[in-house]
């Protein structure tokens, strides 16, 4: 009985070292629906494609094709034969995201992506709108929050072990803003399912969230 199991939340909660962890228990697939976001978003720069113009986002993304890839440690994200994983990692990417995720046609292309990767099996995917709109049939539905504070804090960690030091003061603020473009967009935005349950992972290790989840997926 393969299940659908949905991980959404705002930015840096944790969903995919969770959803990774998860995936890798049930040996199910893992989908990643930020990077396919952040991949479009890449391109876009690349090609000088407006970020806010949806009909020329669109004929782009029906030029490219995202491909997953399980790697030792992390999945490795492919846009057409060009590895992608790192450098859709950047503040640049991340900072720009919002507004290519915030497009009707870019959205419809990639929601029909996701669907066909949920098709070929057990799946777990995050993202932000997986359980609202991506699988909205999915049998268990995890929303995954923390505090701006807590989760500014994961990524400065994370970002000092890359060599990288932004304040985390400028990393609050970035948390904050790109929460609040998610929520506020017009279509699918940042909402937590009807049916979805909520952790608040602020003061949990990862350990302690797996098993939470885990908990929840063998109700
Ligand atoms: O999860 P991650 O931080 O990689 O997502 C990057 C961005 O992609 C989000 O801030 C959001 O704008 C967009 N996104 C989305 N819908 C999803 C996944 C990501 O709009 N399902």
């Amino acid at each position: 009985e393969n299940m659908q199991i949905t991980i959404d939340g705002p930015a840096s909660a944790g969903k995919s070292t969770i959803a990774k962890l998860i995936a890798k228990k049930l040996q199910y697939i893992y989908c990643d629906t930020g990077a396919m976001y952040r991949s479009a978003t890449y391109v876009a720069l690349k090609n000088k494609v407006r970020l806010d113009d949806d009909a020329a986002l669109a004929q782009m993304l029906g030029q490219m094709t995202i491909r997953f890839q399980p790697g030792e440690t992390e999945q490795r994200v492919f846009v057409n034969d060009e590895e992608v994983t790192d450098v859709i990692r950047t503040p640049e990417i991340a900072n720009n995201v919002s507004v290519v995720a915030a497009q009707p046609s870019v959205r419809e292309i990639l929601t029909a992506q996701q669907r066909k990767i949920a098709a070929q099996g057990g799946i777990v995917m995050d993202g932000r709108d997986i359980g609202t709109a991506v699988l909205p049939h999915a049998q268990v539905k995890i929303f995954l929050i923390a505090s701006v504070h807590e989760r500014a804090v994961r990524r400065y960690k994370e970002n000092v072990a890359k060599g990288i030091n932004t304040p985390l003061a400028t990393l609050e603020q970035e948390i904050a803003a790109r929460d609040q473009k998610d929520s506020t967009r017009k279509i699918s935005p940042l909402t937590k399912a009807k049916d979805a349950i909520e952790v608040d992972t602020t003061s949990m290790g990862i350990e302690e969230v797996v098993a939470k989840v885990m908990a929840i997926v063998k109700e």
